[in-house]
C-alpha cells in the first residue's frame, strides 16, 4: 500500500518497522493530509536525512497537472492529471454560492457501459487507490489556494465498483486528522450496484447517495445502462429505500434527459408514480452530447415540462445548473480527447 493511502495506525507500524518513533506518524500524516505537502522537502520538522530516505522509499502520491481548462463563464475548472504510471484522470472544480466543490474520478475508465457516457468508451483500465482519489482534491486545493468544501464522486468510474478503496478514501477525507470534510458534504454517485449500495448503507455514513436512474422502467433502462440487466428498477428502489431507512439520509436520483428517448410525457408519469411516495430528490441533467454517441439533449421546454410533471406529484426536482459549458463538458471527454490526441501523435498514449 502506498504511503498516502495508509491510516495513522498503519503509518505508525510502517515507521516502527523503519525504527522511527511513533510521534513521526502524526507529523507525517499531517504534512500529507492537512498541509497537503507536495514533496518531502516541505516537511521541515523532519530531519533532512529522514526526508531523503522517505522520498526514496515511500514516494508521495502527487498528481501532475497536465491540462487545466477554465470556463470564462463561471470559473469552473477542469483538470487533467497524470498519475505515477502514466494514466490520466480528470477532475472538476466548481464554485457555488454554498462553497467550492470538487468532482473526482474513482477509476481510470469504467466498465459499466452506459450508452450516453464518454467515460466508459475505452472500458476500465484500473481502480484508483485511496491516495489517488484524495490526490485530486489535494492538487486542486493547492492549485486554487481555496478550501474545498464539498466533494462529489461523480467523475469517471463507478465508485461502488472500487468499493474497498472508496471506503478508505471516504474515511480519510472526512477524518478529523485529515481535511475533515463533513460527511454531509460528500456525495457518491452510483449507476446502481445493488448489493454494494446496501453495504454502503450499513456503513451508516452521513454521506449522500445519488443513484443514476435515467429511466422509469427496466425495458428502457436496459437500453441505456447494461447494469439494468443485472438489477431491476424494483431491486434498485428497494435498495434506495434501505439506504434511507438505515442512514436517515434523503437520496438523490439522477435522470439525464435524452431527446425523444426518456423525456416523454409517459416517462415523466411513470417516474412520478415510482418516486411519489419516496423521500428523495430528483436531479435532471440535460444530456451532454458525446461526440462518439448520437444522443441529443432534450429541448429546454421539454426539460421544464418534465420537471413540472414531477413537481405536480410533490416530488422535489432540480435541473442541474450547467457549469463550464464552454469547456469540454461531458464526463470523461477531456481525458478521451487528450488520449486520442496523444495517441494519434504517436506519443506516450
Ligand atoms: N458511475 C457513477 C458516477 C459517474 S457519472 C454513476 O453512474 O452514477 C455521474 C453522472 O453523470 C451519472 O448520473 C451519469 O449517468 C451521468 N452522465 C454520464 N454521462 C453523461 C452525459 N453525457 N450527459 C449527462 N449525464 C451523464
Amino acid at each position: 500500500m502506498d504511503i498516502m493511502s495508509m491510516s495513522i495506525e498503519q503509518l505508525r507500524e510502517r515507521l516502527a518497522e523503519a525504527g522511527q518513533p511513533a510521534y513521526r506518524a502524526k507529523q507525517l500524516y499531517e504534512w500529507m493530509h492537512v498541509r497537503l505537502a507536495a514533496s518531502y522537502d516541505e516537511m521541515t520538522n523532519l530531519p533532512k536525512a529522514l526526508r531523503e530516505r522517505f522520498a526514496a522509499e515511500w514516494p508521495l502520491t502527487v498528481h501532475e497537472k497536465v491540462v487545466v481548462l477554465e470556463s470564462e463563464i463561471d470559473g469552473t475548472r477542469k483538470y487533467l492529471f497524470r498519475l505515477a504510471d502514466g494514466n490520466v484522470i480528470e477532475s472538476v472544480w466548481m464554485k457555488y454560492h454554498h462553497g467550492n466543490s470538487v468532482c473526482i474520478s474513482s477509476q481510470v475508465g469504467c466498465r459499466m457501459g452506459c450508452s450516453f457516457c464518454a467515460s466508459t468508451i475505452g472500458g476500465l483500465v484500473r481502480n484508483l487507490e485511496p491516495s489517488e482519489m484524495l490526490g485530486q482534491i489535494y492538487a486542486i486545493q493547492r492549485d486554487t489556494g481555496e478550501r474545498v468544501d464539498n466533494v462529489v464522486v461523480m467523475g469517471t468510474g463507478e465508485p461502488l465498483d472500487n468499493y474497498d478503496n472508496l471506503l478508505i478514501f471516504l474515511n480519510m477525507l472526512t477524518d478529523e486528522n485529515g481535511l475533515h470534510i463533513s460527511q454531509r458534504n460528500v456525495t457518491v454517485s452510483t449507476c446502481g450496484l445493488v448489493p454494494k449500495l446496501r453495504e454502503l448503507a450499513d456503513e451508516k455514513l452521513a454521506i449522500t447517495a445519488a443513484i443514476s436512474l435515467h429511466a422509469p422502467n427496466d425495458e428502457l433502462r436496459k437500453k441505456l445502462m447494461p447494469v439494468a440487466n443485472a438489477y431491476s428498477v424494483k431491486e434498485l428502489l428497494d435498495a434506495a429505500d434501505y439506504y434511507v431507512a438505515v442512514t436517515g439520509r434523503r437520496i438523490t436520483f439522477e435522470y439525464s434527459l435524452i431527446d425523444g428517448v426518456n423525456d416523454t410525457d409517459a416517462c415523466a408519469r411513470e417516474l412520478a408514480a415510482l418516486l411519489r411516495s419516496r423521500n428523495c430528490h430528483v436531479n435532471l441533467i440535460p444530456v451532454n452530447p458525446v461526440r462518439e454517441r448520437n444522443y441529443r439533449r432534450s429541448l429546454v421546454t421539454n426539460v421544464l415540462q418534465f420537471q413540472k410533471k414531477l413537481e405536480n406529484e410533490g416530488i422535489n426536482v432540480t435541473i442541474r445548473r450547467e457549469l463550464g459549458s464552454d469547456i469540454d463538458a461531458a464526463c470523461g471527454q477531456l481525458r478521451r480527447h487528450y488520449e486520442a490526441r496523444v495517441g494519434s501523435e504517436g506519443g506516450e498514449g
